[in-house]
């Protein structure tokens, strides 16, 4: 199934008068080779007189004939073609039978009178135009205002995964790789950029003054061997910073953004950060930054963070531009982030390119492991390292416990749709989780060996999993082969039990089995006939016994800890008796234990009793010792996997005394850490969200210092002294414990305020209200893109759905407007996704799973990349009903008996 709508086209002949042929299979054949385009593209940025925007463009592809063929098929959607010709080496035409587009592939093809000879080089010409569309796809439109108000309109390009095709016939697929000589037209004061230098820029065309006059023409070096999806074009007339990296030749790294941002310094923090994170991944890897430039650019519409183009970087504003004056802690370490991870790009997935798809894991799953690495050289303060637990580990652990998940490889990979759903957690976080593992099982040294000859072997050319495993095997005598299979190549995880052995009580007994959220599900299914579902496990662990010998021996009256620092991708469980002397070590001195395994307990232990492996009463007391640890990593962590408690309890008796539970334990934080910004990086992060648990929590005294601020702020508008670190705490306080007037005074600012940060803090606040009209009316506005920009509405959606007031407004609003959500959404990245798992995660009741399975039944062929997401909800919401019935009461009497014995030693 394809949800690509019908293209625009005019074509010789009519699809359907074309009997069924090869080109019914979505994939290229593998007969033509491309090798050289010619790209020439002129969007211009006025519309017609319908309001419509175009591109003109020609295109010239080289290909070598390797089966001889009377067909030619190369990818096309939603291009017009004037004119289609080829031409054999000599120049000389060949004759074409005819040609037309087959929509359905997204193909153009060209059927020839005689077959094209094997061995031989053709090219194949084409002159054509397309919508430059707002639908920021392929090449497009981004308009923002600029500082005197007025629109100014720009062309910029998306063209992962399938999205080249968009902007000119390719060979649409990550194989086919070759040469590309780009031309851009542009009009003053516009410039263009692509990703490589530009040569020249030539005005004065007398050759067709009607379409060319007035035109400029920048023409580039040709890219070095590539891939369509990494191509990038730029039509603008953005400002630049730029630095050099400190190689030999220097690399010129340039960061570009709409000129107020310049101006404004807000591309300092990156311009300083590119330089030296290349020049540190260059050592890292062994290989060379392969081009002569890095430009990166901030675009004001992108439906992305970031985006790898060789060369030509692109990034949604908040990803790149810093302003250290009013930007948080937590937004800088995100440029950092993002800026690493794109940057790692330029290695993993642009010099070296996965073969297909399916092992897009390759690619992402290693930039997500890369730009923890990359961090944390630019910025040791970030604890990255240590971060890696809260942002991956434990996303990936949520996702891949459902049985709905998928293998890192992916099977049956071939639609657009295919494609795009593979941008997910599994390929990101469980594949980033899992080189992490071979990393620190390996050693750093054996690692980056393994990974400099799998680069240096492959520049410019593709790659498979075996491939990279082969290179590590060499240097490090890991039995990749079949056992690090175990990983790849079948879904989900296992959770290992350390436990005493009853048949010899000195010894510990290990186990694994598969992890499944659901505790109903088959843990057999889907089956795995190479590896029956077991994984190939390595033990990370910790005794505090003082022990050589390595076989396990069970720690009487210690602990032992499994999994230490959490490098391994599986939870653990213990017996009640380890599980108590764990808990007892954190009461007594929890700084015994590494501050990643005080995370992994915590969230092991809650997550195990969800299945009933773990008691409730022993999960709940692994946070007890929270009241005296303060650090970010446990409580981000404790606060994330409590947040289910939160989702179940919400609307029940229960939540009081949950509410108070939570307070007690933020108290101490609380006040310790005071309204002053101040401390190291993790703590002023952690002082936004220990505010903003009081606060939530119930501390008046809290609330009121939100306030206090909010109103100093909204009697001078013009001086906001809120601490950039505080704002997301404070204006969500604020508005949630407001009215109107808060809630009015932030959407003003957030009609007009230029800095991407802080629009976003602001659009956050607007999501906190309690009041039913307003949500109401906030709802409403999202169709309209003037007023929430198309890219960021479905976080509105997103943010409503986590706030209990505002949940079945949103969910009743999302169904009624399908036709348009499913429009703007449907078909891009995972931005369906997100908007399904964020607004029916809290689905708990018999009522809301009959809900969603008519909204499945309902919209079945209109959930594009969001299918699996809604089985995924499904499953969700009926493990949530168990829940409700099998643990609700057994966590509301543990949080009543923690409360009397407090009230009585006079705590609470
Ligand atoms: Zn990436």
């Amino acid at each position: 199934v394809t949800t690509v709508s019908t293209a625009i086209t005019t074509s010789t002949v009519s699809t359907t008068t074309i009997s069924p042929g090869p080109w019914s299979d979505v994939r290229l054949p593998t007969y033509l080779v491309p090798y050289h385009y010619v790209v020439d593209l002129q969007p211009n940025l006025e519309p017609d007189s319908t309001g419509k925007y175009w591109f003109n463009g020609t295109s010239e592809v080289q290909f070598q004939v390797a089966n001889s063929t009377r067909f030619i098929y190369i990818h096309s959607n939603k291009l017009e073609y004037d004119d289609v010709y080829l031409a054999d080496e000599s120049g000389a035409a060949i004759s074409i039978a005819q040609w037309w587009l087959y929509d359905m592939n997204q193909f153009l093809i060209v059927e020839l009178d005689a077959e094209l000879v094997q061995g031989q080089n053709y090219s194949l010409h084409t002159q054509f135009k397309g919508e430059l569309a707002d639908d920021l796809t392929g090449l497009y439109r981004s308009t923002y205002t600029d500082i005197n108000g007025k629109d100014v309109i720009i062309a910029i390009s998306q063209m992962q995964p399938t999205d080249a095709r968009k902007s000119f016939p390719c060979f649409d697929e990550p194989a086919f790789k070759a040469t590309f000589k780009i031309f851009l037209w542009h009009k003053d004061p516009n410039y263009a950029l692509s990703n490589m230098p530009f040569v020249i820029t030539e005005v004065n065309w007398d050759i067709s003054p009607e379409r060319y006059g007035g035109w400029k023409r920048t023409e580039f070096e040709p890219t070095l061997r590539m891939s369509t999806y990494l191509l990038a074009f730029v039509v603008s007339e953005f400002g630049y910073e730029q630095s050099f990296t400190s190689g030999t030749p220097p690399v010129q790294t340039r960061i570009y953004a709409r000129p107020e941002q310049v101006l404004n310094h807000n591309v300092e923090y990156a311009k300083n950060i590119t330089p030296v994170i290349l020049d540190y991944y260059e050592s890292y890897f062994g290989v060379d930054y392969p081009l002569p430039k890095s430009d990166q650019i901030a675009v004001p519409d992108f439906a992305l963070g970031g985006m790898e183009n060789w060369g030509l970087v692109m990034y949604r504003e908040t990803a790149l531009l810093f302003d250290a004056a009013i930007n948080s802690a937590y937004s800088k370490q995100r440029v950092a982030r993002v800026i690493a991870h794109e940057l790692s790009h330029q290695w993993f997935g642009d010099l070296i390119t996965p073969l297909w798809w399916d092992e897009l894991w390759l690619n992402e799953g290693f930039a997500t492991f890369i730009e923890y690495i990359g961090t944390d050289y630019v910025e040791p303060g970030f604890r990255m390292m240590d971060q890696f637990v809260l942002y991956d580990l434990h996303d990936a652990l949520t996702v891949d416990a459902l049985t709905t998940s998928r293998p890192i490889i992916a099977e049956n990979v071939t639609t657009p749709d295919d494609i795009n759903a593979l941008f997910d957690d599994i390929s990101y976080s469980k594949g980033g989780c899992f080189i992490r593992m071979i990393s620190e099982f390996a050693g750093e040294e054996a690692f980056k060996l393994g990974l400099k000859n799998y680069l240096e072997e492959f520049s410019y050319g593709l790659v498979d999993h075996n491939q990279l495993f082969s290179y590590w095997e060499e240097v490090k005598w890991i039995f990749f082969w079949s056992d690090m299979d175990t990983w790849v190549n079948q879904m989900g995880y296992p959770v290992v039990t350390m436990k005493q052995n009853l048949d010899n009580p000195l010894m510990m007994e290990v186990l694994q089995e598969r992890f499944l959220l659901d505790p109903k599900a088959d843990p057999t299914l889907p089956e795995s006939p190479s590896f029956d579902i077991l994984y190939d496990i390595i033990i990370f662990y910790s005794y505090l016994l003082n022990n050589s010998d390595l076989s396990m021996v069970y720690p009487n009256g210690k602990y032992v800890i499994g999994n230490y620092e959490a490098f391994g991708y599986y939870r653990v469980n213990y017996d009640d008796a380890n599980w108590n002397a764990i808990i007892n070590q954190l009461s007594r001195n929890f700084s015994a234990i590494n501050v990643k395994s005080r995370s992994q307990i915590i969230d092991d232990a809650l997550t195990l009793a969800r299945t009933g492996l773990v008691k409730y009463e022993i999960a709940l007391k692994t946070t007890k010792f929270l009241r005296d640890d303060y650090d970010f990593l446990p409580w981000q962590s404790a606060l994330r996997v409590l947040s289910y408690l939160d989702d179940m309890l919400g609307r029940s008796e229960a939540y009081g005394v949950y509410s108070s539970y939570l307070l007690y334990l933020v108290e101490p934080a609380y006040y310790n850490l005071t309204w002053t910004d101040e401390g190291d990086h993790l703590q002023r992060q952690q002082r936004g969200s220990t505010i903003n648990t009081a606060c939530s929590y119930g501390s008046i005294d809290c609330i009121e210092h939100a306030q206090t601020l909010f109103h100093t702020w909204m009697a001078d508008p013009s001086n906001n002294t809120i601490s950039p670190n505080l704002r997301d705490a404070v204006y969500c306080q604020a508005v949630a414990n407001g009215g109107s007037d808060e809630w009015d005074f932030i959407w003003g600012r957030y009609q007009t305020e230029g800095d991407s940060h802080e629009k976003s803090a602001l659009q956050s606040a607007l999501a906190c209200t309690k009041q039913l009209w307003i949500i109401q009316r906030y709802l409403e506005y999202t169709l309209d893109s003037t007023l929430v920009r198309n890219q960021d509405a479905y976080s509105v959606y997103v943010g409503l759905c986590g706030n209990d007031y505002a949940r079945d407004l949103t969910w009743d609003f999302l169904r009624r407007e399908w036709d348009y959500i499913y429009e703007v959404y449907g078909s891009g990245f995972f931005r369906i996704n997100s908007i399904i798992e964020g607004c029916t995660s809290r689905f708990s009741t018999e009522f809301e799973l009959k809900e969603l399975e008519t909204f499945k039944e309902s919209r079945s062929d209109q959930l594009g990349t969001g299918a699996r997401s809604v089985d995924q909800a499904l499953e969700l919401t009926k493990t949530n009903i168990q829940w409700r019935t099998d643990y609700e009461d057994t966590v509301f009497s543990w949080l009543n008996y923690v409360r009397r014995s407090l009230i009585l030693n006079r705590i609470f």
